[in-house]
């Protein structure tokens, strides 16, 4: 796109888009047996200004994700989010923990023991239980975030008995595929983990939410399982940077 879009085109744009995803959503949930309603449609709204989610927002999107901390903290105060709620999805240093918690319902990004242990502190100076999501390398990129596959069991065991620390379930990003079928068995994969901690019933870990399938792969995700996508430049357009 080289046209510089008016505010108006815009938010036809997001409508459209919506009205699209949404029915696709519908789509790949009827096909994997369940309803539109079990899938959470996740608006991702990085770069993207306050004027434009906004207008998601009243298009009805109930959940927004932002990667930076100090980016959504910056834009949080344009936003109506009496009735949306804000999870941060990107990677989360340490030493900005205490700045998000308690400003974001849902941190999906945890992907170590040491970040656990902050949040847990700052949590619990607070005074408030932060949810969570382990976001788990699952195709083992070097260059990835996410915690390694096979250390997910023993982080779990970890925050099992942190009492500030509340985790919902598991989010990952897959690696770039040429094939489909590549890609599926990532999520496949992803779905599997998700069964098999559910079934161990540990303390304090209650898998409920699978977040995973962005813009170019949501569909493919829905139908291995996941129960939350997060859909970025399918809604708002081309990122600007
Ligand atoms: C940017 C981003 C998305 C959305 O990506 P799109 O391809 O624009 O849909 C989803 N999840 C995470 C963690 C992201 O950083």
């Amino acid at each position: 796109m080289t046209e510089k879009l008016s505010v108006e085109e815009r938010f036809l744009n997001i409508e459209h888009n919506l009205e699209y995803i949404n029915s696709r959503i519908a789509e790949s949930a009827e096909k994997s047996g369940r309803k539109r309603g079990d899938i959470k449609l996740m608006a991702v709204t990085k770069t993207v200004e306050p004027i434009f989610i906004n207008h998601a927002i009243d298009c009805g999107i109930d959940l927004i994700g932002e990667n930076k901390v100090q980016e959504f903290l910056s834009k949080k105060e344009y936003l109506k989010l009496e009735n949306c709620k804000a999870h941060l999805i990107g990677h989360l240093q340490t030493n900005k923990v205490r700045q998000i918690v308690s400003q974001v319902s849902m941190i999906q990004s945890v992907d170590s023991l040491k970040l656990a242990r902050e949040i847990e502190k700052q949590s619990q100076k607070l005074g408030v239980i932060t949810d969570c999501l382990i976001e788990v390398n699952v195709g083992g990129e070097e260059s990835k975030t996410g915690i390694d596959f096979s250390d997910v069991l023993p982080l779990l065991e970890e925050i099992s008995s942190m009492s500030a620390v509340s985790v919902k379930g598991l989010m990952a990003i897959p690696p770039i595929c040429e094939e489909k079928e590549q890609l599926c068995k990532y999520f496949e994969k992803m779905h599997r983990l998700f069964v098999d901690i559910k079934a161990q019933n540990i303390d304090n870990i209650n898998m409920q939410i699978l977040s995973m399938g962005m813009s170019g792969d949501y569909n493919e995700a829905i139908l291995c399982g996941a129960n939350l996508v997060r859909i970025g430049s399918s809604i708002f357009g081309p990122r600007l940077y």
